[in-house]
């Protein structure tokens, strides 16, 4: 057996690997031998029937050794440029069609009688009806097979310029000798348990999968061999995750609070409804942390906006001062916490508990900081202004963070050091599945809360292109003229925020003097002073406006229950759980409510396809996982959540199976040797020591 100091050798040690292609492999990020090793393909072709033309169905995907008989490019129009070929064989021939491209570019490229290898789902041109492929994938047919890439299932890697799939093949064919020295970090018993297959037979077969291998398990990753490196890809993380857990501030005990059922009892009478199942659930999560008292409380707490987060805080709040703690909530925005401050206040104004709002514009600060470290200030709502230096508190027993993804994670570790290891609860209205808030979020206990209070009216959403933009405006005269109100939103144009100005205040203009003449606008934009924004954003929520023309996201969180529409303008530019945060700002009464997405787009285009997400769903987990898929989980966190690990061959939606089971399984491991001393946990060990500590430092708050 090769050992393993050979997968360290740098891919210029391959045969047919000079230092030019060395370079292109830098590019894909692949160094070593190893590096290749792991560069798994992305998909498969089955190469192992080729097609005769005449003999392809429509629906069907196909494999074709063809030529091209004639091509055609015809000049950009509202889709790019256009670029058909025609590729026959000895049987007949058969149409493909590009949009997007430059026709010089691929008539250079599909000389007349050149050989390809064409692959694609064979479909109906619509007004032809002729057979054709639509973007089919190609490659230069060279009419030998050598590397048994014909007649076979063949791998499709992920490429860059210059480095075409058959220097990536050939590579990696040669690589496959060394793959019998990687050493696997999941020990025997542990495959031999969840069944799989030893790790060098699962590269070599997830390479080059045997012949006769169902397609469909192959693109769904459903074979053996896959669902072995997948388990290993998340295994790892988990296991690190496990080790993390354990090691948290194990000196650290959590504050003992009485929690138990009378007193949960008492807290929620003081609300003026009663709580839905969901947030029933969550508060008995919170009570079980705070009674078990081993270790203070770290617990997300998700779900969709309007759910009841806040309330559920609340609760979590009054259970520390019923227990002669203090409870801190940090919201984001001076508007959030100012309306924060405002309902708990109007929840408790029967009972003795003082609420305090605290932010940078405060007035009385001194005395609001004076009662804070009393401790007369009971619950103290406010911004960042709550951790910054001489803001002490007497004796803090509960941190909530409203909006987390606001927050950076030191803020986070700010406020938990104003106390002495409190519970913290953190919330975040963009729900994700629980399977991904086990990855991203691994060392927080998680409480979801999946359900709306009732009486709520579902959204309708809608699309609107240019030609009906008459249409969607009336729809904003129509709601104001019955008592409604409207929100108009302007993506943030992060280049040119001026620029950006200009335009809304333009539109603004235009709207009040045209389109929208006679209703009481009000804008609010990013440039404005803080209380000049404040006022106007108060006006709308006492009804003074009719309508808020916005050129920023409209703060998360925000209630204005008489809002019924929210038009959005150029709706493509945003994420779907922005637009669908936005959203959530409407249909908070009992008003009928309209969410109105303005945006030139045509069916079947990428964007059009998103925007038809929202019309069909107002499930915010439903538009979490949509938006996942389309944008890949490091899209999706953004910068800020950067330390998000990402897989290089598991999907945490598709897989997420298969993650249970990786952490069902990591998490016991580490359980029973939280030391990795055991010998068969060595190579555990070194791979987390070398991959792990580095690559993750999410959700560290404590
Ligand atoms: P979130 O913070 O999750 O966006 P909030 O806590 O602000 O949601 O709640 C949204 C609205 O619903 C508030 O006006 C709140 O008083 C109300 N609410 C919360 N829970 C319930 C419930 N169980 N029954 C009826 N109304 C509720
Ligand atoms: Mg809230």
């Amino acid at each position: 057996m090769p050992s393993e100091g050979g997968l360290d050798q740098p891919v210029q040690y391959i045969k047919g690997v000079g230092p030019k292609k060395a370079a292109l492999f830098e590019k894909l990020g692949i160094h070593t031998i190893r590096d290749l090793l792991l560069h798994y393909p992305m998909r498969y072709e089955d190469r192992s029937q080729v097609k005769k033309i005449a003999q392809v169905e429509v629906g069907e995907f196909v494999t074709l050794i063809a030529y091209v008989r004639s091509s055609a490019a015809k000049p950009r129009g509202r889709r790019g440029g256009v670029f058909e070929a025609a590729f026959a064989d000895d049987t007949g021939f058969l149409k493909t069609t590009w949009f997007n491209v430059s026709g010089k570019a691929m008539a250079a490229r599909f000389k007349p009688d050149s050989e390809w290898i064409v692959s694609g789902r064979v479909e109906i041109n619509r007004y032809s009806g002729a057979k054709t492929i639509y973007h089919p994938d190609t490659e230069k047919y060279d009419g030998d097979g050598s590397l048994g890439a014909m007649g076979r299932i063949t791998p499709v890697y992920p490429a860059t310029e210059g480095l075409t799939q058959k220097n990536i093949r050939a590579a990696t064919l040669a690589a496959m000798e060394h793959a019998g020295a990687l050493e696997d970090f999941v020990p025997e018993a542990m495959n031999k348990r969840y069944r799989l297959p030893p790790l060098a037979d699962a590269v070599r077969l997830v390479h080059w999968p045997a012949t006769g291998v169902n397609m469909d398990d192959l693109e769904l990753a459903r074979t053996r061999e896959q669902k072995k490196l997948i388990f290993n890809e998340f295994f790892l993380t988990q296991a690190g995750l496990a080790l993390k857990r354990k090691g948290r501030n194990p000196q650290r005990k959590g504050i003992a609070m009485d929690a138990g059922p009378e007193l949960i009892r008492k807290i929620k009478s003081l609300f003026p409804f009663k709580l839905t199942h969901a947030q029933d659930r969550a508060l008995a999560q919170i009570a079980g942390d705070i009674i078990g008292g081993e270790r203070p409380m770290t617990r997300l707490l998700q779900g969709d906006v309007g759910c009841g987060k806040t309330v559920i805080a609340l609760a979590a709040a009054l259970i520390a001062t019923r227990n002669k703690k203090q409870a801190a909530i940090m919201a984001p925005t001076e508007i959030l916490a100012a309306q924060t401050c405002r309902k708990i206040s109007s929840f408790l104004k029967d009972t003795k508990v003082d609420t305090v709002l605290l932010t940078s514009t405060s007035r009385n600060r001194s005395k609001t900081l004076e009662q804070i470290k009393e401790g007369s200030a009971h619950i103290v709502v406010g911004t960042h202004a709550l951790i910054q230096e001489g803001v002490e508190f007497a004796d803090l027993g509960m941190a909530v963070i409203d909006e987390q993804h606001r927050f950076g994670v030191a803020q986070r570790a700010e406020l938990m050091r104003k106390g002495e290891s409190p519970h913290t609860l953190i919330m975040t209205a963009t729900p994700i599945p629980r399977t991904l808030a086990m990855t991203l979020y691994g060392d927080l206990d998680v409480s979801t809360i999946d359900e709306l209070p009732p009486g709520r009216t579902p959204v309708h959403t809608r699309m609107y292109g240019k030609g009906n933009r008459a249409q969607a405006l009336a729809m904003v005269r129509d709601q104001a003229r019955e008592g409604g109100q409207a929100y108009i939103v302007y993506p943030l144009v992060e280049e040119s925020e001026k620029l950006e100005l200009k335009a809304a205040r333009v539109m603004f203009d235009h709207l009040k003097e045209a389109d929208l003449a006679g209703l009481r606008l009000g804008l609010v934009h990013g440039k404005m002073k803080s209380a000049e924004k404040e006022k106007v954003m108060a006006d709308f929520m006492e009804g003074l406006l009719d309508v808020l023309v916005s050129t920023t996201v409209i703060e998360v969180g925000v209630d204005a229950p008489n809002a019924s529409v929210m038009m959005i303008e150029h709706a493509e530019r945003f994420g779907l759980s922005q637009l669908h945060q936005l959203r959530g700002r409407v249909g908070r009464g009992s008003r009928k409510s309209h969410c109105l997405l303005m945006a030139d787009t045509f069916p079947g285009s990428p964007a059009w396809e998103r925007l038809k997400v929202m019309e069909k769903t107002n499930d915010g987990f439903a538009i979490a996982e949509a938006d996942l898929t389309i944008r890949g989980s490091g899209d999706f966190f953004g910068q800020r959540q950067s330390g998000f690990p990402e897989f290089r061959i598991g999907q945490i939606l598709r897989d997420h199976k298969i993650l249970a089971e990786a952490r069902k399984a990591a998490f016991g491991l580490v359980e029973n040797d939280p030391h990795l001393l055991q010998p068969e946990h060595a190579p555990l060990f070194r791979a987390i020591s070398k991959w792990w500590a580095e690559k993750f430092s999410l959700g560290s708050v404590g």
